[in-house]
């Protein structure tokens, strides 16, 4: 069907109540950011609850690009037809079903403008009946091939046949701001992406080792972060100094606690960075059993530095999940390069998969580290990316 008009629902945000308005406004905006090179090429409209789409000229790859914007539930790609009358839709509704393909068919429409003469079921069995006198399609109620979707408003009658599933989620930056840790590594990228999708701006921190990292890490990052503006236009990354922490750790520390005295370092850091930026949760790509300091009684050991919330998409996922939202989102190919991680920089004999608190806090006594945390946040470097 030759479409000029895209309709776009909100699914689950449309249950929220209060923030609807907000929310409407944030997706549309976020539509409008997305689109921004074909500006000329459409006007939305704002309703309660759709959005639509009026299109002055065709948009290329419209459809792919619907489909990174959060928030969106699903769109369907609809005829706007202004003369409502009865026989001319009988007459559209022929000629485009002409052109589909499938043997059998089912007209559904939904009444919205209650002022109109028909009832739905009145609307549905005469345009059938024209369908059926016309053609050799048969009518098939429970598993048609071809879906006549109808919509009756009091600004037009929406004629289509195809509806395509969103990304889902909220709009962007409706639920907050998080603080996502970000290695370079494959589960990070895809714990942010997940985070985007439910409607969470993300600020990134890295803990970067130099001279032990070098500064392809962060060229790295970068590519990745680049990916995630489909869904983030604009990112913040921190960057903050990390070696003076890790060799004191490397320095005092009892044989397999490194780790984990290195990830409460890091917790520590990205509270006290949380802090400065006003943001209250702090997210990473940690998902449990994968590795010995994502045991529960290594996380349990690793969270109690700090009461902000930690959010964990993928605290349940396998790898092989997380591995396919990668490539599907494209950051897999640039997380598998190869790079040093500020993990692996010091030889470390089997980490502890049940570190007890109390022997961290013997080990975090002997050196001073709340002033080398608070002058690495001091000499924090940000980078954006857009
Ligand atoms: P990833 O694939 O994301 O690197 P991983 O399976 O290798 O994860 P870890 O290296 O134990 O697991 O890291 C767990 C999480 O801690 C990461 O997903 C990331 O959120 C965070 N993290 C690890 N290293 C860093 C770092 N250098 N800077 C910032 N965050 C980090
Ligand atoms: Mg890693």
């Amino acid at each position: 069907m030759e479409f000029n008009t895209i309709i776009v629902r909100f699914g689950e945000m449309s249950t929220k109540g209060k923030n609807k308005k907000d929310f409407i406004n944030r997706l549309a905006s976020s539509i409008n950011n997305h689109l921004k090179e074909y500006e000329s090429s459409y006007e939305m409209r704002k309703r309660h609850d759709h959005i639509y789409l009026d299109l002055k000229e065709e948009i290329p790859d419209l459809v792919e690009k619907l489909k990174e914007v959060s928030g969106m539930y699903s769109f369907s790609l609809a005829k706007k037809i202004e003369d409502c009358d009865l026989d001319n839709l009988k007459e559209i509704a022929l000629t485009e079903i002409k052109k589909e393909n499938g043997k059998t068919f089912k007209v559904k429409t939904r009444r919205i403008d209650k002022s109109y003469p028909y009832v739905s079921d009145e609307i549905n069995r005469e345009i059938a009946t024209v369908i059926l006198k016309n053609t050799s399609l048969k009518v098939d109620v429970h598993n048609p091939e071809i879906l006549l979707s109808i919509e009756i408003r009091d600004d037009g009658a929406y004629m289509f046949f195809e509806t395509v599933k969103g990304m889902g989620g909220y709009p962007k930056g409706a639920i907050g701001r998080s603080l996502m840790m970000l290695s370079g590594g494959i589960d990070s990228p895809v714990a942010s992406y997940l985070l985007m999708k439910r409607g969470v701006e993300l600020s990134f921190i890295h803990f970067a080792s130099p001279p032990y990292t070098s500064v392809a890490v962060l060229y790295k990052l970068e590519d990745i972060l680049r990916e995630l503006n489909v869904y983030q236009p604009k990112i913040n990354l921190y960057v903050v100094p990390f070696t003076k922490i890790q060799e004191e750790i490397y320095n005092h520390s009892f044989e397999g606690y490194e780790v984990t005295i290195m990830r409460r370092m890091m917790y520590r850091l990205a509270e006290k960075l949380a802090k400065k930026l006003h943001i209250y949760a702090i997210s990473n790509g940690e998902s449990v059993g994968q590795v010995a300091s994502q045991t529960l009684e290594s996380l349990n050991t690793i969270n109690a530095v700090t009461n902000y919330p930690i959010i964990r998409p993928l605290a349940t996922y396998d790898k092989t999940e997380i591995i396919k939202i990668a490539k599907d989102i494209n950051t897999y190919e640039v997380s598998i390069r190869p790079y040093e991680d500020c993990c692996t920089i010091f030889p470390i004999k089997k980490p502890k998969t049940m570190p007890k608190i109390s022997e961290c806090l013997k080990i975090e006594e002997k050196f001073d580290y709340e002033t080398l945390l608070n002058e690495a946040i001091e000499k924090t470097e940000l980078r954006v990316i857009k």
